[in-house]
């Protein structure tokens, strides 16, 4: 160790140049010194490597001031927990927020590397599913833009989300391997390793063992939680927060003391359970992963975090009363609710505090966030599993619900049903663990993510525990990051507004409303017209290239891109396509509005109806696209693999933006968002986020149709009856007789008719009675795009009125009204 003295003698190392000459010289230091490799000889992911390393030294010296003013004020800071984040690629997002693009590029020039070829065989960091994961990664940025000190906390699979292929248009699951090449970004931090347990016994301490007193959990087995970390660069690098992913590995000492004593297999075994832990994302959307696998998952990274949290809070304050003054955390959904159980037994068993004491600093310092209301995506436990592998924290639920329930009962007058309702342990059936019970008592606010999901989740599942605690739910509405969704993945449009109304927009995202003045601007409405046509060729360029399929950028790009799943009714989508085929044919004296369809999107592995979807759009695309009859007037791609870096490309390349789920069912979304943002009319139900865009770009500018929440809810009440509706319209009854009579599969005639039969029997997610709106907002959407400049205008007022929708303005309500943290 080093002693004070001397460390206040430390020479500090310089500030790293920002001029291209200087960055050039650095990448070739890099490659020689620390990569080994001769400029002459260098394969670009050497260049990738080489790159990174000499970014990176920029972002550490702001990483590490930003640390330092975080300890120097004593700051609040946030914890953000969630089982996913999908991150994208990293390294043009850090350049960008260094403002550091030309000179990187400049430097990268000199030596005849192209930056854009470069950086795009960074593989994405997919540690996520979908919205959710997403919606954590525009958030980490946000908070280090908006100046909130903050550490993301998650685990560092080895495997993210699958990487999908089409073999004759299935979807099949192939491993993503994003560490393959190593990853220079993140820094493995050993000295930040805990240890974990799971099973085993607990024992009571002192005369009187009750379950809220101090006890003695001895686990049967037992892993290290170790850390690397990753710099999160905010907007014009004003802050550099941490990303703490975990990883699992065996505890040495169990590892050798088997070695020494000759059962090396089993120390193998131990070995490989350790690692297997954080192997793999379950690739489960809105669905509860459900293996015991994903429990200790949840408790791994959920304890580490915690232990690292309380660490740290004892290293700067000695005394964890002060906990809730100085630390927030945020769980995202219920995958880190075992943090509830888990802070109560640090508190209690190892820093001693009273049951009533550490219940109080525990809700004060948590928060939740809800994501889904579909009742089978609420996650819960078996209580023999969950007894089995974490017996304390089984004894701390009952004790919390003890708590909670007398309180119901005694104070609140609560009848039976109620008292079932707020119960942490669900007594139907099997005994169950409801996590979005436990986290909801244990923490002192519950936010909703658009303002429709707010109020529905206070009238459905929440409701009791909303009547007993009224003042804990509240509203923040999503959002998405600028800097990624707007200026990196649209430079075009990014210049064309700098143009026209200066730089403002930069730092206050809902400065872009100065574009309202230019809607009627034809001049303006040209030049944004060129920019989304550069945009579609770049993308008809990627359709050619990887599948063959030739479009015209000058019809109208139609995109309904996210995870496959019936709510979000990509199957809505694909029976209006077969419907507007079967008009093209019947009537080709008509003019018809040339239209791409585009889909891409990933179905859960082991959800049979999403895939058939899939199939479907690809049978559907191959019949279409190649019956000379349609003229070219309709086409159809289904783009593999959808991610992060394919939505970059295909967001700004759209015209029109599919936001058709079943009313009530979507949360809020955030790829709509970023649609609108980059000057998309949306096509869509009143669900989630979608009513609040109508409410900021105005009811002329987005196309909205179809039944709203209340209207779905009631006619579910009053028992749906879709065959009656299917017989009354000619062109749905037609297109599914197609479908099912095997028009699309000649080579498997009855492929889809249970996808068919199911919505002849129950229709749940509401795609017959909603076809006939749809298909009329469909026409409507084609009479629009005939006037081309009246559509550039109202694509115009898309993009001036989406600023409130940047991540910046959520991040700043969750950290005045939730956190209390940050400037
Ligand atoms: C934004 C985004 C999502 C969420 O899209 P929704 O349309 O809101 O479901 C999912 N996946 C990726 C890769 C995204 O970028």
């Amino acid at each position: 160790m080093i002693s004070k003295s001397a460390l206040a003698d430390l020479p500090s190392p310089a500030p790293r140049s920002a001029d291209p000459d200087a960055l050039a010289a650095e990448i070739i230091e890099r490659l020689t010194y620390s990569i080994g490799k001769d400029a002459k000889v260098a394969k670009p992911h050497d260049w990738l490597t080489a790159t990174i390393l000499v970014i990176r030294d920029r972002v550490i010296d702001r990483w590490m001031e930003s640390t330092r003013q975080t300890y120097d004020t004593g700051g609040k800071r946030v914890y953000y927990l969630s089982l996913e984040f999908l991150i994208g690629r990293l390294t043009r997002d850090a350049v960008s927020n260094l403002g550091m693009l030309d000179e990187v590029r400049a430097a990268l020039g000199s030596l005849g590397v192209d930056f854009d070829a470069v950086t795009s065989l960074e593989p994405d960091a997919a540690l996520g599913n979908g919205g959710l994961g997403r919606l954590a990664a525009c958030f980490m940025e946000s908070m280090a833009t908006v100046d909130v000190p903050a550490f993301g906390y998650g685990i560092r699979y080895v495997h993210g989300l699958f990487r999908q292929q089409m073999s004759d248009g299935w979807q099949v699951e192939l491993p993503e391997t994003w560490l393959a090449n190593g990853n220079a970004w993140e820094f493995q931090r050993r000295e930040s390793a805990y240890e974990i347990g799971f099973g085993g016994s607990v024992d009571g301490i002192g005369a009187n063992p009750a379950e809220t007193q101090r006890c003695v959990w001895k686990p049967q087995e037992r892993m290290v939680a170790v850390a690397y970390d990753t710099p999160v660069v905010g907007w014009r690098a004003k802050r550099v927060n941490t990303l703490r992913l975990w990883t699992a590995q065996p505890i040495d000492p169990i590892l050798l003391d088997a070695f020494n004593a000759g059962d090396h297999i089993g120390a193998l075994r131990e070995s490989n359970k350790a690692e297997a832990l954080a192997r793999v994302l379950y690739p489960a959307d809105q669905t509860p992963a459900g293996q015991e696998l994903r429990l200790r998952q949840e408790y791994f990274f959920s304890s580490a975090s915690l232990q690292d949290i309380l660490r740290r809070h004892l290293q700067e304050y000695g005394d964890l009363r002060s906990l809730p003054d100085k630390v927030a955390i945020q769980l995202n959904d219920t995958h880190p609710a075992i943090s509830v159980a888990e802070l109560m037994r640090l508190l209690i068993d190892i820093h001693r505090f009273g049951f009533d004491a550490a219940w109080e600093i525990t809700r004060k310092t948590f928060s939740y966030t809800n994501h889904t209301l579909l009742p089978e995506a609420l996650e819960s436990w078996p209580v023999p599993l969950f007894e089995r592998l974490l017996p304390r924290h089984m004894q701390l639920v009952y004790a919390i619900n003890a708590k909670i329930l007398r309180n119901a009962r005694l104070e609140r007058g609560f009848d039976e049903d109620q008292i079932r309702s707020v119960s942490l342990i669900d007594e139907g059936g099997d005994r169950r663990v409801r996590m979005g019970n436990l986290a909801f008592v244990g923490s002192h606010s519950i936010n909703g993510v658009s303002a429709l999901h707010t109020d529905l989740m206070k009238q459905t599942v929440f409701s009791d525990l909303h009547g007993l605690y009224p003042d804990r739910i509240n509203n923040k509405t999503n959002g998405i990051t600028p800097r990624r969704w707007l200026m990196q993945c649209n430079p075009g449009l990014f210049s064309l507004i700098r143009d026209a109304i200066g730089d403002e927009f930069m730092d206050n995202t809902e400065a872009l409303s100065a574009l309202d003045a230019f809607a009627g601007d034809s001049e303006f409405c040209a030049r944004f017209a060129a920019v989304k046509r550069d945009n579609k060729v770049r993308l008809a360029n990627l359709v050619a290239r990887r599948m063959g399929i030739k479009l015209d950028p000058s019809a109208m790009f139609d995109i309904q891109i996210k995870r496959i799943h019936e709510y979000k009714r990509q199957l809505l989508n694909i029976i209006e396509a077969i419907a507007l085929y079967d008009q093209i044919r019947s009537h080709p004296e008509r003019d018809w509005v040339p239209r791409v369809k585009f889909l891409a999107g990933k179905a859960a592995p082991s959800y049979h109806n999403a895939k058939y979807i899939i199939k479907l759009a690809n049978d559907v695309a191959r019949v279409i696209n190649n019956d000379p009859a349609v003229r070219g007037l309709l086409k159809i791609a289904f783009l593999p693999n959808y991610n992060v870096s394919l939505a970059e490309i295909m967001v700004p390349a759209a015209d029109l933006s599919e936001q058709i789920s079943t009313a009530g069912m979507e949360a809020s979304g955030t790829g709509n968002m970023k649609f609108a943002l980059n000057g998309a009319l949306t096509i869509g139900t009143l669900d989630g986020a979608n009513v609040e865009i109508q409410e900021h770009v105005g009811k002329d500018n987005i196309i909205i149709f179809g039944m709203t929440a209340e209207e779905v809810a009631e006619r579910r009440e009053n028992g749906h009856e879709p065959r009656p509706i299917i017989e009354a319209s000619r062109e749905l009854s037609q297109a599914l007789t197609a479908i099912a009579s095997g028009v699309f599969s000649p080579d498997d005639r009855d492929r889809y008719a249970g996808l068919v039969a199911g919505l002849y029997d129950h229709d749940w997610f509401m795609v017959a009675a909603d076809f006939e709106a749809y298909a009329d907002a469909q026409r409507r959407v084609d009479a629009l795009w005939v006037d081309e400049e009246a559509w550039y205008s109202r694509t115009i007022l898309n993009t001036s009125r989406m600023g409130w929708f940047s991540s910046d303005r959520t991040i700043r309500q969750y950290a005045k009204e939730i956190w209390k943290a940050g400037p």
